[in-house]
């Protein structure tokens, strides 16, 4: 039977509502066996899930998702199959962390200036020992019923010109991939369908981040429709970057799509994935 497989997900290390140890049990469940654990900005879930992995017999791969900002626009460049401390990617972590504590001060105290109050400390409770992110104010702001639900309370609160949403410089998209490459991994553009760039910056986008040494794009994914499948794919194609594939499954209420249900890359895509033992082609 060929492996079913997940390069993109979330644990209680960042936004994602199940603990590494659960989140890999889950896959179990769901029939995947080979994942990747993709906390944003974070890898201190990986040695957990790496170890219930093994007990569970499926394959594990390490993952990190970094914040990055490009041409002033946030992106996000999953890195895979990074090695375990690895210096520059471990400060460029650090660095980016810190800044999420800068940026869930502003927040709060815009949040304070529209009238709510208390959501530094709201939002900390649920990142727990987590790193903070829109996703914590979010499920602050459903806790306190401003609205009913994760995604009215982003559209109402935590997006470009709402009083939650305050602009960030994240790492510099040449630095991330430099840190991931550095430690041997592979550089992921992730969810290319999910930044409204229009066709001109989108082809400019995916220039820059092949000079740069990016090496492949995630074509299906949670959030992506089945034509942008075969338009990525595409794209993936004609810029000679390999095709990846994954949930980016955050937990139940959160995400677009359960784990274990993506259908396979088009046809056109070389899988990041084409040379690795872990994967079972038959
Ligand atoms: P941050 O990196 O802290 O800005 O948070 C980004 C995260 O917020 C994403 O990884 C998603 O998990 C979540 N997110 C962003 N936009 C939405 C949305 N419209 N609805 C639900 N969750 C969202
Ligand atoms: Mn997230
Ligand atoms: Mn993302
Ligand atoms: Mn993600």
């Amino acid at each position: 039977m060929a492996s079913h497989i997940d390069l993109h997900s979330h644990s209680t290390v960042s936004d994602g509502l199940l603990t590494p140890s659960a989140l890999v049990h889950h896959a179990v469940a769901q029939g995947v066996d080979v994942l990747a654990l993709t906390d944003h900005d974070d890898v201190a879930g990986l040695d957990e899930a790496a170890q219930v992995a093994a007990e569970q017999g499926i394959e594990f791969i390490r993952g990190v998702e970094i914040s990055v900002t490009w041409n002033r626009r946030t992106l996000h460049i999953v890195g895979l199959k990074i090695a375990k401390d690895c210096r520059p990617l471990m400060d460029g972590l650090a660095a980016i962390r810190q800044g999420r504590h800068v940026r869930a001060e502003a927040m709060a105290e815009s949040l304070s200036r529209a009238g709510i109050a208390d959501s530094l400390q709201g939002s900390y409770r649920f990142a727990g020992q987590g790193i903070i992110g829109r996703t914590h104010f979010a499920r602050f702001l459903v806790e306190k019923g401003y609205a009913k639900d994760i995604r009215s309370v982003f559209k109402k609160y935590l997006v470009k010109g709402k009083p939650g949403y305050c602009e960030h410089r994240w790492a510099d998209m040449a630095d991330a991939i430099d840190w991931i490459n550095q430690s041997g991994g592979i550089a992921v553009l992730a969810h290319p369908g999910r930044y409204d760039l229009g066709r001109t910056n989108m082809l400019k986008l995916l220039n820059e981040f092949r000079e740069m040494g990016g090496r492949a794009i995630e074509v299906v994914t949670g959030s992506h429709s089945v034509d942008q499948y075969q338009h990525f794919a595409k794209l993936s194609h004609q810029f000679e970057l390999m095709a990846s594939k994954g949930s980016d499954y955050h937990g139940t209420g959160h995400n677009y799509i359960e784990m274990g249900r993506l259908p396979d890359l088009p046809d056109l895509c070389t899988p990041v994935w084409h040379d690795w033992p872990e994967f079972r082609q038959e």
